[in-house]
Order: C-alpha cells, then sequence, then structure tokens
C-alpha cells in the first residue's frame, strides 16, 4: 500500500480508536494515551531530530548550485514575491470570511461570555510552551535574523538565525578559493544526501506516529466543548480550504502553467504529516521529498525555496492571526475601525514569518496583534478548545503553500521535469 494510503489509514483508525477511548482508560496503571503520547513524541522526536541539519545543509547547497550571482538573486526574489502574495491573500480570505459570519456575535450580541473562556492557569500554561521561541515585536522578529551565537540558535530551534547563517555561508563557500570551495560543495551535498536517506527511514514510521499523535489529540481534545465555537472552527475551516482549493489552485494555475490536480496529488504524505504533526519544521523533511520526488522539482530549487518558507512563508498561521483577533474583537464587542482591521491584516503578514514551525507558535503572534490594536489579551483563552485540531489544519496549508511557490519557481524558471514530464524536450 502506498505511504499515503497507510497515513490516511492510521488518521482514519486514531480518530475512532480516540473518540471511542477515556483518558483514562488502560490496563492496571497503564493509559492507551501514554501509549499514544508514546508513538506520537518518538516519530516527532525522530523528525525534529533530522530538522536542523537538513535545513542548513539543502540552503547551502540550494545557494551554491543556484550560484551567488544573478540567478540567486532572482529566484530569491521570486520566492519573497511569491510568498508576499499568498501570504496576503491568505489573510484577506480570513478577514472576509470572519467578516460575513461574525463568529463572535451570537443572537446580535457579543458573545465573550457565552463562549467556553479557559482558565487564566491553561492560557498561561499554553503561552509559556512557545514563549521565546515565536513572534516577538516586529523589530525582534527582524534582529532574530542575525543570531548571535548560531549553535546556540540551532539548539533552541531558532530557524530564522539558523537560515540566515546558512545563507550567508553558501554565497560566501562559492568566493573562497576552488580547493576550499569544491571541498565544502562536496560535503554539504553529502550531508544533505544522508539527511534525505534519514528521511525516508523515518516515514518508515510514519503510519505509526501518525496513529499516535492524532489519536492522543482527539482523546485529550474531544469534541464536546467545542459547542459555541462551532461558528469560528467552521468559518476558519472554509476559509483555509477556500484558500488551498481556489487562491492557491489560481496562482499554480496563473503563474506557474501548472495543473493543480497534479501537484495536489503530488502533495498529499507532506500535507497529511503536517496535519498529525503540527509543525511545519518536522516537516519540512517530508515535504523535500514530496516536491522532488512526486513534483519532480530539481534539488537546486527545492533545497533553496522549502526550508526558507517552512519558516517565513505560513498562510494558513496568517489566515488564523487575522481571523482569531477579529472574532476575539467580536466576541468583546469591540467594534474595529477599518484602519485597525487594516493594521490586523499587516500585522497577520508580518508576524507569521516570525512564527515558528511548531506546534501552537500562533498563539504567541495573536498576542502580539491583540497588544497592538488594543485588544483584552486573555481573549487568546477562546481559542485554546479549538486550537489543536484548527493548528493541524493550518500547519497542512502552511506546508502545502511552501510546496505551491517551490513548484511555481521552478516552471518559470524553465525546468522541465515536473510531474514526470518529459526531461529533454528539445
Ligand atoms: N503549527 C504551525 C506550523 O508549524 C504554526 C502555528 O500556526 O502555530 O506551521
Amino acid at each position: 500500500m502506498k505511504l499515503h494510503w497507510q497515513i490516511l489509514l492510521a488518521i482514519g483508525l486514531a480518530v475512532v480508536v480516540g473518540s471511542l477511548l477515556e483518558p483514562e482508560h488502560g490496563i492496571g496503571s497503564f493509559t492507551f494515551l501514554s501509549l499514544f503520547n508514546f508513538l506520537g513524541t518518538l516519530f516527532l522526536n525522530a523528525l525534529h531530530m533530522i530538522v536542523v541539519p537538513l535545513i542548513v545543509s539543502s540552503i547551502i547547497c540550494g545557494v551554491a548550485s543556484a550560484g551567488a550571482g544573478q540567478n540567486l538573486g532572482r529566484i530569491g526574489l521570486k520566492t519573497i514575491g511569491l510568498y508576499t502574495l499568498s501570504t496576503l491573500l491568505a489573510v484577506l480570505m480570513g478577514l472576509f470570511l470572519v467578516n460575513l459570519t461574525s463568529p463572535g456575535i451570537i443572537d446580535g450580541q457579543a458573545a465573550g461570555e457565552q463562549l467556553n473562556l479557559s482558565s487564566k492557569e491553561e492560557l498561561e500554561s499554553s503561552l509559556s510552551k512557545v514563549e521565546g521561541r515565536s513572534g516577538g515585536d516586529i523589530a525582534g522578529i527582524f534582529l532574530r535574523m542575525i543570531p548571535t551565537n548560531v549553535v546556540a540558535s540551532a539548539a533552541k530551534g531558532d530557524m530564522l538565525g539558523l537560515i540566515v547563517f546558512s545563507l550567508l555561508f553558501g554565497v560566501f563557500m562559492l568566493r573562497v578559493s576552488a580547493q576550499y570551495s569544491a571541498t565544502l560543495k562536496n560535503f554539504w551535498q553529502g550531508v544533505f544526501e544522508v539527511m534525505m536517506a534519514m528521511t525516508m527511514f523515518v516515514m518508515r514510521l510514519a503510519p505509526l506516529g501518525v496513529f499516535g499523535l492524532v489519536a492522543k489529540t482527539i482523546m485529550s481534545t474531544g469534541f464536546a466543548a467545542f459547542g459555541p465555537l462551532l461558528v469560528f472552527f467552521f468559518t476558519v475551516v472554509a476559509a483555509l480550504l477556500l484558500h488551498t482549493f481556489v487562491s492557491l489552485a489560481l496562482m499554480l494555475r496563473m503563474i506557474g502553467g501548472i495543473n493543480p490536480l497534479k501537484h495536489y496529488r503530488a502533495m498529499i504524505p507532506a500535507m497529511l504529516t503536517a496535519f498529525s504533526t503540527a509543525s511545519s519544521s518536522a516537516t519540512l523533511p517530508v515535504t523535500i521529498e514530496c516536491l522532488e520526488k512526486n513534483a519532480g522539482v530539481s534539488n537546486r530549487t527545492s533545497s533553496f525555496v522549502l526550508p526558507l518558507g517552512a519558516t517565513i512563508n505560513m498562510d494558513g498561521t496568517a489566515l488564523y492571526e487575522c481571523a482569531a483577533a477579529l472574532f476575539i474583537a467580536q466576541a468583546y464587542g469591540l467594534d474595529l475601525s477599518f484602519t485597525q482591521q487594516f493594521l490586523v491584516v499587516v500585522l497577520a503578514l508580518l508576524t507569521s514569518i516570525g512564527v515558528a514551525g511548531i506546534p501552537a507558535a500562533s498563539l504567541v503572534a495573536i498576542s502580539v496583534i491583540l497588544t497592538a490594536v488594543g485588544l483584552p489579551l486573555e481573549g487568546i483563552g477562546l481559542l485554546l478548545v479549538t486550537d489543536r485540531i484548527l493548528d493541524m489544519m493550518r500547519t497542512a496549508v502552511n506546508v502545502f503553500s511552501d510546496s505551491c511557490c517551490a513548484v511555481i519557481v521552478a516552471s518559470t524558471e524553465g525546468e522541465t521535469g515536473l510531474y514526470g514530464r518529459a526531461k529533454n524536450t528539445e
């Protein structure tokens, strides 16, 4: 059976098992929840283990093969342009749908009190898990791009600093004398190949790991508490779906001349992994593999565009941040002026760059937005109940959007091997 069917089956099974079992079910003192947690964490750890050497080696190789000259500048500009466009479309989709459905208003009244507010402790513990790893104010995001200690950045999983260091390393590696640059190029290419081979190995465990992660989430989140938040939940889901199947499909077709259906098919394993891990960083190895093996994008493009995207391009996250901020404003009965809504859009765009590719990282960025437009921070409590499931979905969109931009770059750069198209058309 193909891997994506195995993963899909694991997700289906996990949903059934997770809804049938209660967290305390088990044999003696041993609970099924701890077993699922163990399986999921093992898989996540294995993916995380690969990420730092993968990001460094893939960016260095990507920069080296694009060359330090005009090619790199052109590909870099295209990449940033596409990432900005796709994120902007995502935020606008969120803005539009939340204004349409008004999930924070029930029977014409601000719904703050009817909604299930989480306790202060829950809020603090959720925020403390991601604190210092993402978001921060806008100036902070730019400061983090230049790390004072690149080893510390790697240890903390601060990818932004690592990316900038690797980009510079790749550029300057080409400028030292040929004897050194050739050795270094060979070395980093070797590291990259090994990391990809390790990814394939880890992915054999994916169905088991995915089962553990999803079953654990369903068991501990449950659906009962969703009630009052249903409108918000479905508004975000609808916006994410519309962005994936309309906005991104149009970008693929109109800018890249690519058949979106082929691209969806190519990226299924990466989207399923993103969905179950809720971490774009952890999914990066799988995204690279799908894009190269299934979509036929060259290593030169994918190794440069994807690691950058996994960190700075987060369409699902930006959409969610915007929708969440507006929802909180509605729930507290605060009418945001046009300027404030515009500020939310800009901030969602900018803060999504700094959000780390780890579970629940958006919550910190949302707190930055709330503070900036003068909304109560406790509002984040409204989001906790549905956050994990929406996190899984927005992460899948984050990863999918990276892959769309990468394949558009490949296509506009004249790559001919996409989706098994004949390599030698001349
Ligand atoms: N979990 C998301 C990701 O890894 C980030 C977030 O929106 O919380 O892409």
